[in-house]
């Protein structure tokens, strides 16, 4: 299905990124890895996808946190494959605090990543997709992008600010072949949730795994956590045909969370 396109995903070396990356790939995608990590992790990663998939696939080191980073990795992308086709804004770094305490750096951190790196990167790279007749913008936001929990002041405002940015660019794109829509998935266990789930169980002075069941029971009706495979479907579905007049929609994958 995606033959011949360009797919960049931001924080693929991990979790949800790496879900769609591998996803995106098995149906065709040239695919532009960016994220941290082991370079030797990374490169394993770049070449697994290569083999696996018997697509191209590239590694992009910008820091999302920069924006001159972020455009050029967009350029890095045009360079090297002459296009752009899908764009995955899904780095992301969570930091909880009440919001007295809640430090300035890490608030700056998780505006500029989660927020301001797809502003960025959509600006880059929306001429290509514009030019080349076709493009699919996908933006992970999160339940924290529809509703909010305490002690996560910054992460809340960044995931609603990417659901209203993605509204925008989709009025814009509305008369175009290109979409934009995010993706508001609940628990996932990858990385950035099992420090919040190690916090937990250090917190209250239980088990990792009682922990885990808390976590994923007190705001999820669902006791199971999504699974970066599960997403990259959702991702592949958004770059479908049949997904192509689905425009600044907010596709809750979250177990039920916002239902409530
Ligand atoms: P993760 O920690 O497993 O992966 C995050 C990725 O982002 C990694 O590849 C990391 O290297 C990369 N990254 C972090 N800072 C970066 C920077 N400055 N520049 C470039 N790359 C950077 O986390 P995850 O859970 O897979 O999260 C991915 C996205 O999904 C995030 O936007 C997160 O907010 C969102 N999300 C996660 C959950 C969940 O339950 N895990 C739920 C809803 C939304």
């Amino acid at each position: 299905m995606l033959k011949g396109k360009l797919a960049i995903v931001t924080g693929s070396t991990s979790g949800i990124g790496l879900g769609i990356a591998r996803r995106l790939a098995g149906a065709g995608a040239d695919i532009l890895l960016n994220g941290f990590g082991d370079p030797g992790e990374i490169e394993r990663l770049r070449t697994g996808l290569e083999g696996e998939f018997g697509i191209r696939a590239a590694y992009s080191g910008a820091d999302m946190s920069k924006p001159d980073q972020v455009k050029g990795m967009v350029e890095e992308a045009l360079g090297r494959f002459g296009r752009v086709d899908v764009l995955v804004n899904n780095a992301g770094i969570q930091h909880t605090a009440p919001v007295e305490d809640f430090p300035g750096d890490k608030w700056e951190a998780i505006l500029s990543i989660n927020l301001s790196a797809a502003f960025y990167a959509i600006q880059a790279a929306l001429p290509a997709m514009k030019r080349q007749g076709w493009g699919r913008v996908i933006n992970i936001a999160s339940a924290h992008g529809l509703v909010a929990s305490a002690n996560k002041s910054a992460y809340v405002a960044a995931k609603h600010g990417l659901v209203g940015l993605t509204k925008v660019v989709a009025l814009e794109t509305a008369a175009t072949p290109v979409t934009c829509n995010a993706i508001c998935p609940g628990w996932v266990l990858t990385p950035l949730v099992q420090k919040q789930i190690e916090a937990l169980a250090a917190k209250d002075g239980t088990s990792v795994e009682a922990a885990q069941a808390k976590l994923l029971t007190e705001k999820q009706p669902a006791p199971s956590f999504t699974t970066p495979e599960q997403l990259g479907e959702v991702a592949l579905f958004l770059c479908s045909d049949g997904a192509a007049n689905i425009r600044g929609a907010s596709l809750s994958v979250d177990g039920g969370w916002t239902a409530q």
